[in-house]
């Protein structure tokens, strides 16, 4: 195939909001299309009516989107193989099954799920392998079908297996895989209300959207042999088949939400960006080498290949996602760390902090904390002390280390004054005055710098003192340490 032809698709059905897994499937038929100058094409398969999601294929886009997975065929875009939602191409699959049933290859079933329910049980008790079909109507004449029709029996259109013989065929990344025929259960192709299962309209999909390889998760490569027979079935040929790695979590167990598996676009509210996103799930079955963890977009474009997709289970590790998290945090230019965590801020602080807030501030404030955050949603989970005008904390925390109340009183009356006088409020000024403070009034600089930690930011771990000090600026400062004096003054219970 020349790799121009490269046609992929991304074929979700939704039955519930995209995950690790289904994202990570998108994203390697993305990047392969990418790289091989083909095309990614996204296709609805909501077939199954009663799994249906409310809101599913709208997160499905919207995850695609937030990754910059852009697909050049497909929902809200279209594209030379419209519509590319099954349940609007009910016909096509009609057609096709029947042309089945014309031509040898299906049939009509008329069992009903009592039957077949029954039928299961017996074969439990006698000890054989359940099935899920006996083959009861595979060869039922013209006259026995019509009588059953005129019992009003809808029938199912079922694939007539080959009875004996194997299957094989070439996974790009498996190599040959064999199936017994005869392990393979005569599918429903077409169910009663008119609708079909996956698998005819997964094929017939496929062959009439012209799809070059079919990449997906392994989940579905039992299915893969009776896809291939279908394929026969029509005389059409099959796409070439690359079944992705499964994905465990780090204790080796499928990947489940108990592993922090939730859906994708929580990773986006929870402070992921969404390019750490990208580059943790290219790696998740696929690798450059042996020791690249951070790369970028365009380079794993330029390199992804299907021969680098490992055949083994790939492990999904959050402790490293964190890591990668704060890595690209870190190598954000500030202003733009600011642009990108302004609305996690708008979200999360207090709602008494006036809206909108001015993005130059809040760079001021992610500066401060860029070292150490590693996810977006820490900035404002830590910073709501730079925006609030007043502070609550215990009251204890201003008598820390044996401080007195009347100690603190004293020290903070004097930096009142300190604060008010200074004349650059910025971090060199403040440092001298506050550190020629604690030695006039021969107290340790420990001491006095905890204490005003306290009454600045109302806990006793923030970012560096009088860089905060700054930010907060002058006259926030001053309120607070006279708050604070006030508080001292009062009461001892409050
Ligand atoms: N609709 C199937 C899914 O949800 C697609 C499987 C395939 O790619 O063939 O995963």
């Amino acid at each position: 195939m020349s790799i121009g032809n490269v046609r992929v698709r991304y074929a979700p059905s939704p039955t519930g909001y995209p995950h690790i897994g289904n994202i990570r499937t998108a994203l390697f038929n993305w990047l392969f299309a990418r790289h091989s100058g083909g095309k990614f094409i996204v296709r609805i398969e909501d077939t199954d009516q009663s799994r249906k999601v409310e809101g599913a294929v709208e997160q499905i886009l919207e995850s695609l989107r937030w990754l910059g997975l852009d697909w050049d065929e497909g929902p809200e875009i279209g594209g030379a193989f419209v519509p590319y939602f099954q349940s609007e191409r009910l016909d096509l699959y009609r057609g096709y099954a029947e042309q089945l049933v014309q031509n040898g290859h299906a049939y009509r079933c008329y069992c009903s799920s009592e039957r077949l329910a029954q039928m299961r049980t017996e074969m439990a008790e006698r000890k054989e392998s359940v099935r899920t079909y006996d083959r009861h109507c595979r060869d039922l004449s013209a006259g026995e079908q019509s009588k059953l029709r005129a019992q009003g029996i809808v029938p199912v259109i079922r694939f007539k297996v080959p009875l004996d013989g194997q299957t094989t065929f070439h996974d790009l990344i498996r190599g040959d895989i064999t199936f017994d025929n005869a392990e393979l259960d005569d599918l429903v192709l077409l169910k009663s209300d008119g609708y079909p299962t996956y698998h005819l309209a997964n094929i017939v999909d496929d062959h009439s959207m012209e799809i070059s390889h079919v990449m997906r998760a392994d989940e579905w490569l039992s299915s893969t042999p009776r896809h291939v027979l279908l394929y026969a079935a029509f005389g059409w040929t099959p796409p070439l088949y690359a079944h992705l790695p499964m994905i465990l979590g780090p204790d080796k167990s499928k990947l489940s939400k108990r592993h922090g598996a939730t859906a994708l676009l929580d990773y986006r509210d929870e402070g992921y960006l969404p390019e750490v996103i990208f580059n943790f799930l290219a790696l998740l079955g696929w690798s450059l080498d042996d020791k690249t963890d951070v790369i970028g977009r365009e380079d794993l474009v330029k390199h992804f290949s299907l021969e680098r997709i490992s055949r083994t289970a790939a492990v999904f590790d959050i402790k490293k996602l964190q890591w990668m998290n704060g890595f690209y945090i870190r190598q954000l230019d500030p202003a733009r760390l600011a642009e990108r965590a302004l609305p996690y801020f708008e979200k999360q602080l207090p709602s008494e902090v006036k809206r909108p807030l001015d993005v130059g501030y809040v760079s001021q404030v992610v500066t401060l904390q860029q070292e150490r955050a590693k996810t977006l949603c820490e900035f404002p989970q830590n910073s709501a002390f730079f925006f609030m005008e007043d502070l609550e904390y215990p009251k204890d925390l201003l008598l820390k280390g044996g401080m007195t109340g009347e100690k603190a009183r004293e020290l903070l009356s004097a930096t009142a004054l300190r604060l008010d006088s200074v004349t650059a409020f910025d971090v060199t000024s403040l440092e001298s005055v506050l550190r020629s403070l604690a030695e006039q009034m021969s107290v340790k600089t420990g001491d006095l710098f905890g204490l005003l930690r306290v009454v600045v930011t109302g806990r006793t771990a923030a970012p560096p003192l009088f860089e905060t000090m700054a930010v907060v600026g002058r006259e926030r400062c001053l309120k607070r340490v006279r708050a604070a004096v006030q508080r001292l003054s009062d009461s001892p219970t409050r």
